[in-house]
């Protein structure tokens, strides 16, 4: 589990020769220490002991790697890039680029998740009429014992901001596997309303 081995049972690598597969990208949002990088660690398929399966760029916030959802491959660009450096340009360069968002909390941090509600309004301000496919995620669901924002709370929020929610625990890889199939579920779905 988490190997380089095993991480292609289910998933295709891109060899960069299936050049009509779809090619999304993805743009991870987020308070600092809410578990961005660790998810996009995981989705990069960089195991525990941090090899890494050459989806990593050499600055090692940008990962790709393209996954089969319901028999049909896309590509995926995940950009870590949020807390890069503070600057408004490349805060507003994030809230352009993406065809999709992942908006991260921690439900072990209140303010995180409030922080989260903030992010999803300037969002649809940047994007005012785009109906852009949204996940949020109450991250670190393991850590039982110090939760502050339960399950309810996330999805009566994702039912307010009209987006998908689901809780994860970068560290168990529980539920990882399922947002990046979300995401994907999601983008084709919008995409093929628009061409309706
Ligand atoms: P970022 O600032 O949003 O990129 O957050 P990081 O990915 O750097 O994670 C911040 C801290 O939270 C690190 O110490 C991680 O090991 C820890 N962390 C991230 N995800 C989880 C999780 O799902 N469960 C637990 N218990 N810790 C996590
Ligand atoms: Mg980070």
């Amino acid at each position: 589990r988490g190997s380089c081995a095993s991480d292609s049972s289910d998933s295709v690598i891109s060899t960069g020769s299936e050049s009509e597969s779809q090619l999304y990208k993805v743009v991870l949002l987020g308070e600092h220490g809410v578990g961005k990088s660790s998810l996009a660690r995981v989705f990069g398929g960089v195991d525990d002991a941090g090899h890494d399966c050459d989806h990593r760029d050499e600055a090692g916030n940008t990962y790709d790697r393209s996954i089969v959802v319901d028999e049909e491959e896309s590509s995926i660009v995940l950009y870590d890039i949020w807390e890069q450096d503070n600057s408004q340009w490349l805060k507003e360069q994030c809230m352009r680029m993406g065809d999709a968002y992942i908006i991260v909390y921690s439900v072990t941090d209140k303010s995180s998740f409030e922080k989260a509600s903030e992010l999803r309004i300037q969002l649809r301000r940047a994007r005012q009429s785009e109906n852009i496919p949204i996940i949020l995620v109450g991250n670190k669901s393991d850590l039982v014992r110090s939760r502050e924002v339960s399950a309810d709370e996330g999805s009566a929020c994702a039912v307010v901001f009209d987006c998908k929610f689901i809780e994860t625990s970068a560290s168990l890889h529980h539920n990882v596997h399922d947002l990046f199939e979300g995401i994907v579920r999601q983008i084709r779905l919008r995409k093929d309303s628009k061409e309706e």
